[in-house]
């Protein structure tokens, strides 16, 4: 099945004289099950591109379509993000009154699940990347690897089909970047899709696929990467 697909994808951001095309006619399709590693130049699109997969953006021009859903019939594009996509931006976006454990329930309290249980699971995904004990904490009181997994954490609460990692493991440590890289791999076994932005080479070796973007547009593409710690 394919998650996520998009075909044909521009997107301009400002007008005249300082628009940028930051995507470029881009076709890609993701099938569940499957980690894409995203590499290419600061600039090349890559954060755009994670942005419209996700309904966060929309296309200029193109389709972008998930789990066989137009996004651009999809009135409540808010509610489809909470359900299906788990989204862990660049900069995180904790928010800092609220602890780990209430950052992870958000999405899921958003979406009208009661508090019991949005705490349930909450506490089922943060022993996942290994916070269980930090839960009450709030993100100050955290390391910043710890926060970083406390947004991963929050990107996977509620069986979301639909990973999208802009650098998560941005300023993490190797042993720290392994462990996110391990678990979105674990996600995708058990059939989530994911689509990682990275820079790391090393991290881009766990993916199924990478893509190559420069200047807006998919310019390579490379299967099965040679791996050594799969
Ligand atoms: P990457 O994530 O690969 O660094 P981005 O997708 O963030 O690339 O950006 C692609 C291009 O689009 C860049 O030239 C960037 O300056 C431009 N861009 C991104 N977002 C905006 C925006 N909101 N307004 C204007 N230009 C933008
Ligand atoms: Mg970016």
């Amino acid at each position: 099945m394919t998650v996520v697909r998009l075909d044909e994808v521009t997107r301009v951001h400002g007008e005249g004289a300082a628009a940028v095309h930051a995507l470029k006619g881009v076709s890609l399709a993701v099938e569940a099950g499957e980690l894409v590693a995203v590499m290419g130049p600061s600039g090349s699109g890559k954060s755009t591109l994670l942005n419209v997969a996700g309904g966060l953006d929309r296309p200029t021009s193109g389709t972008v379509e998930v789990e066989g859903t137009d996004l651009a019939q999809v009135k409540d594009l808010a509610a489809l993000r909470r359900r299906s996509v788990g989204y862990v931006f660049q900069d995180l976006n904790l928010i800092p009154s609220l602890t780990a454990a209430e950052n992870v329930m958000l999405p899921r309290e958003l979406d009208g699940v009661r508090a019991a249980k949005a705490r349930h699971e909450a506490m089922g995904v943060l022993g996942e990347v290994g916070l269980a004990h930090v839960a009450d904490r709030f993100p100050d009181e955290l390391s910043g690897g710890q926060r970083q997994r406390v947004a991963i954490a929050r990107s996977l609460v509620g069986e979301r089909r639909l990973i999208l990692a802009d650098e998560p493991t941005g300023a993490l440590d190797t042993p720290t970047g392994d462990e996110i890289l391990q678990l979105l791999r674990i996600r995708c076994e058990q059939g989530a899709t994911v689509l990682l932005v990275t820079h790391e080479p090393r991290y881009a070796a766990w993916a199924d696929r990478v893509i190559f973007l420069r200047d807006g547009a998919v310019v390579d593409e490379t299967s099965a990467p040679a791996v050594s710690h799969r």
